[in-house]
């Protein structure tokens, strides 16, 4: 009987859960929304729904459960979820002790970026490479290092906010309280938020990219401009990481044509020429699985399964 791990990925919007086998497989993969204003014992609840999907005619046995949060997650994670700018209802919940009590299963939480980093390092774009940088385009910015095959979480669980790092030092406010971050300006909020500016008529990231195909100059200016800034961005993980990949995630990929070259050439410009040229730019290989993918190996690997 094989060995399953009941993986989810927890962001503001959906529940995303699957059963994910040792080779990486999600079986079953259930997307539920997460109602808003959702309480700590209706959470529960609907994971509990959801769990039993996911394990619905699989012949394995689920060992433990792997879960991330759109929040800083160190290695002795005590489980209470504080910081959760889009799950406000939950906060001060201990989602870790609640879901081993309901399942009388080891749970293993991750940060939803850096659980995507360890999934694409895994059997993704940057599987077989010690050392990666995953930056994830969606909503915000999240991301995940990984330095000789390990995980960069931090006592605090802040390593890898590539998106909270300053580009513009008099720019826009970010909600974590900086200014200028890059989140503010490479984000699919942000692409949104500069065609707007442009004036283009345009409500979300994918008919800014949906005009950018038709040739719209303006269109042009705003992946421009969110390619150099992601650029400067990567360039300076480039130096600092000496990656031998760079794998950009999330929604915002689907625009890959129309601002990926822009990122490449600014890492060329910026970046010491031997990282510049060791750092592969990648486009994720495991779409919004790699979430639950990555929860998934770290519990078979911290939970030695
Ligand atoms: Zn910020």
């Amino acid at each position: 009987m094989s060995d399953l791990i009941l993986a989810a990925d927890l962001g503001g919007t959906n529940l995303r859960m699957a059963a994910v086998d040792s080779v990486g497989h999600p079986h079953n993969i259930t997307k539920r929304p997460v109602p808003k204003g959702v309480s700590p014992a209706g959470l529960i609840d609907l994971v509990e729904e959801m769990s039993s999907l996911c394990c619905d005619g699989l012949h394995g046995e689920v060992r433990a459960l792997g879960f991330t949060a759109p929040s800083p997650i160190q290695l002795d994670f005590d489980g209470v979820l504080t910081k959760l700018p889009n799950l406000g209802s939950v906060t001060g919940m201990n989602f870790k002790r609640d879901l081993e009590d309901l399942f009388k299963l080891p749970v293993f939480m991750e940060n939803d970026a850096t659980a995507a980093a360890i999934g694409e390092n895994w059997i993704g774009a940057s599987r077989d490479v010690q050392n990666s940088v995953c930056v994830t385009l969606g909503t915000g910015i999240g991301g995940g290092i990984i330095i000789n095959g390990e995980p960069l979480r931090g006592p605090d669980g802040i390593g890898g906010e590539i998106g909270h790092i300053t580009v513009e030092p008099n720019g826009r406010p970010c909600k974590c309280g900086s200014i200028g971050c890059i989140e503010e300006y490479a984000s699919a909020t942000a692409i949104t938020r500069m065609a707007v500016e442009f004036g283009m008529n345009v409500a979300n990231a994918g008919e800014v990219y949906e005009a950018w195909q038709t040739g719209d100059e303006k269109a042009e200016s705003v992946f421009a401009s969110m390619g150099r800034y992601l650029g400067i961005t990567l360039a300076g993980l480039a130096n600092a990481l000496n990656p031998e990949m760079l794998v950009i995630c999330g929604g915002v990929t689907a625009g890959w044509d129309a601002f990926s070259h822009h990122v490449t050439a600014e890492i060329e410009k910026r970046a010491y020429p031997a990282a510049a040229k060791r750092a592969v730019v990648a486009r994720c290989g495991l779409g919004d699985n790699a979430g639950i993918i990555g929860a998934a190996r770290s519990a078979f690997l911290r939970g030695s399964i």
